[in-house]
Order: structure tokens, then sequence, then C-alpha cells
């Protein structure tokens, strides 16, 4: 049997990048996804999935040496955030804070993320890709796992960064709480000829926002995330080209010249989800495998790897080896996380049953709502989540 400190089951975005900050703590590592990991070449298409990174966040990534590894020429940098309602004439626009990060954040498909955290492990991680742990033993101070390929390993803690359908999560019988939006997000690439430099668009629309983000401005070519009731979604994925562009150029609601689609489409369904404990025993919880929240501010992976951080915060080599220690420090993440998870998701929730459809009494609310916010330090807070 091998032995690691740590075990982390998913390569994912978060696996990986919790793979490299715990390698470069160092804690040797065993990370194992289960598919082959997701990777980028420089003339590929590009991936559908796109994420808008926050600056802080990009800061983090830039110490640990995974920002070096990004496809340079495939990702885009925005320092503007233009929000606006088309039923009304409610407008917000951020900017970067420039006394701390020069922009707001960084656009990247997320399998170039992927590979670059891939490509920043060091000798203190082994890797193993098309495997999956097959059986889990918790007992005392070790999780022993059994994988699919027959190798058995050891370890202090194994982290679950498995997405939202997590085996160990199930294994460790952490409920969740799942609440479905009746939404999907329908993704693709469109160009736009005339739209606005390094910033990041948002209309809302009554059925949900349409998010209209530039991840190459020399070329013109944004990434659409588009939150529609189900149905329409579905509609939207199969109707002809044209008529798709002309959709989305009324969903935009402003004139920023001729659209035109340049890939597939594709849609996500898109619900809350809480995970009810973010550890038991020596297991943890970190990424999606502990929540899930509305795309509408982008914040899904910017939360998970606030998870990493805060995990490496409260945990080392000493701290792994005493039970009790163990116990506390990983209270204290959850503590943490549970309640800024809570914070974000739930703003999200209100800012999409706020804006999702024409109820008479949310019409003034909402042209209210976006002056006010417009000058409030609550703006301060969005940009935040936006930008930290
Ligand atoms: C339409 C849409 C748009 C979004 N836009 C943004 C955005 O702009 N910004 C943002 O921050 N977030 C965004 N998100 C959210 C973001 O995509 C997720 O939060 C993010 O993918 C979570 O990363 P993760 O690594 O936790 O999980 P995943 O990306 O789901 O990765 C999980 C990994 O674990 C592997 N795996 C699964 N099961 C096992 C197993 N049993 N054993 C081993 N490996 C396993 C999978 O193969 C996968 O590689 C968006 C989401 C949607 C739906």
């Amino acid at each position: 049997m091998k032995r690691v400190d740590i075990i982390i089951s998913g390569g994912g975005m978060i696996g990986s990048i919790a793979a490299v900050a715990a390698s470069r703590q160092g804690l040797s590592v065993l990370l194992i996804e289960a598919q082959a990991a997701s990777t980028i070449k420089q003339d590929s298409s590009r991936d559908l999935r796109v994420s808008a990174i926050s600056a802080d966040n990009i800061n983090y990534l830039k110490g640990l040496g995974i920002f070096t590894h990004l496809l340079q020429d495939r990702i885009q940098s925005y320092s503007k955030m233009h929000v606006w309602d088309n039923r009304g004439d409610g407008e917000i626009t951020f900017e970067a804070d420039y006394a701390q990060n020069d922009c707001l954040g960084y656009l990247m498909e997320n399998n170039n993320l992927v590979q670059a955290a891939w490509n920043s492990l060091d000798d203190n991680c082994q890797t193993v890709q098309q495997t999956q742990i097959k059986s889990i033993e918790n007992e005392g101070a070790q999780i022993r796992v059994e994988l699919s390929n027959g190798d058995k390993y050891k370890s202090r803690l194994l982290i679950a960064a498995e997405g939202r359908n997590s085996f160990v999560r199930a294994y460790a019988q952490i409920k969740t709480k799942e609440t479905p939006y009746h939404q999907k997000g329908l993704v693709s690439y469109i160009k736009i000829e005339n739209a606005p430099i390094q910033t990041a668009l948002q209309a809302f629309n009554a059925g949900g926002p349409i998010g209209i983000l530039p991840i190459n401005e020399a070329e013109k070519i944004f990434s659409i995330v588009w939150s529609l009731p189900e149905q329409q979604a579905d509609d939207w994925l199969q109707c002809e080209q044209q008529i798709f562009e002309q959709g989305v150029t009324k969903a935009i609601g402003k004139d920023f010249g001729k659209i035109t689609l340049l890939s597939k489409r594709a849609a996500f369904p898109l619900t809350q989800l809480y995970a009810q404990a973010y550890f038991k025993n020596r297991i943890v919880l970190c990424g999606d495998s502990a929540h899930g929240v509305h795309p509408l501010a982008g914040q899904g992976v910017n939360l998970g790897i606030g998870d990493i951080q805060q995990l490496l915060k409260v945990i080392d080599a000493s701290v792994l080896k005493d039970d009790d220690l163990l116990h506390q420090s990983l209270r204290k993440y959850q503590r943490r996380r549970i309640s800024k998870v809570k914070e974000t998701s739930e703003m999200m929730s209100i800012l999409h049953h706020l804006f999702k459809d024409d109820e008479h009494i949310k019409k003034p609310l909402r042209n209210i709502g976006l002056k006010v916010i417009n000058k409030l330090p609550f703006k301060k807070w969005l940009a935040g989540q936006a930008g930290s």
C-alpha cells in the first residue's frame, strides 16, 4: 500500500488547483481523475465552458505558478462590467479598483485552466487518470482507498473535488439540498462587431440574464452564458443560426453592431446546491462537490478557489497527524466557507428571482434596484464578488 498525505478525487479545475497548492505546501498528494485530464492545444477549437476568474484569484494562481502555464493567447482580461435591465432604465457599471488590481479578472476556457494546473504539478504529486476510487475505509487517523486500477493508497485526508455528483460525498453520507432554478445556461461563442473594450456585459430580460464575456478582443470573440427557462433553452439550441443571432441581438438589447454565431451551442441545467456539511471525519468537500450557485455572477470556480485557500490555511503536516487538531481545523474551514457560500448563493438567487419575470410589483423594484445598487456599498460588495 502506497502512502501520501492527501488524496484528491477529481482533477477538474478545483481538484487540480488544490493539488498544486497542497504540494507547494510540502504535502504529498495523489490526484485521481475519472476521465482523461482535460487538455487544450493552441490551434484546437474552443471549449464551450468558459469561466471568469476574479483578479484576486488570478493573483493566487500567479503565486502558485499556474498562471504562466495558461495559453496566454486564449485568455482575456476585463476591467469593466456593465449590467443593465432591458425592461427598464436601470444600469450599473463596475470598474476595477486600480489601487489594488489592474483588472476585474480574466476570462478563460475551463480546459485551459485545467491543463495549466496539471502542467504546474511537481514531484510531490502523483497522478492517475481514467481511474476512480472503488472503495474507502476511514478508520482512526487513516483513510485507505482502493482504486479501479487495483492500486491501494493510504492518506491522512481525502478531498472530494468531483463536481456536483460526488462519489466520495455519497460514501461519507453527507446530504445535499438541491433546488432547481428550472433554467438552463446556454453557452456558445459569438462575434460582436462594436462591443465596448475590456468590458464584460450582462443584460437582464424576462426569463433570465445573458452574460457576454470577452474571450478574444482582437478578434471580437465573446462567450455567452444565457440563462433561460428549460424549454426556451432547448428551442434556442435547435433553431437556425440566423434566428439564434436575432434572438441574441434582442436579448442583449443594445446596438453593438452585427452579431455572428461562431460555434456549436450547449446548455447545462441550473440548480442551487448546498452540501449540509463540508467534512466528515477525514473527508472534506471542495468546489462544486460542496456547493453549486447560479452562474449569473460567474462565481462557481471562484468560490471553489476560495475553498482551497481556506482549507490550506488551516491544515499542514502536523495538523493532519492529530485527530483533534484536524477536527478543529476542518470545523473552522466549514464555518468560514458555508457562510461565504451562503451569502453569495442567496444574493445570486435574489437577483435571479428579482429579474426573472415581468410581475408588475418587481418592475419598479428592479428599476430602483439597479439605480440604488449603483450608488450603495452593495455595489462594492458585488464588484468584490466579480473581482475577488
Ligand atoms: C453555464 C455555466 C457557466 C458558468 N460560468 C462560470 C463562470 O464564469 N465563473 C465561475 O467561477 N464559474 C462558472 N460556472 C461554474 C463552474 O463551471 C463550476 O463551479 C466549476 O466547474 C466547478 O469546478 P469543480 O472542479 O469543482 O467541478 P467540475 O468542473 O465538475 O470537475 C470535477 C472533475 O472531477 C472528475 N470526477 C467526477 N467524478 C469523479 C470520480 N468519482 N473520481 C474521479 N474523478 C471524478 C470529473 O471528471 C471532473 O474532471 C459556470 C457553470 C455553468 C453551468
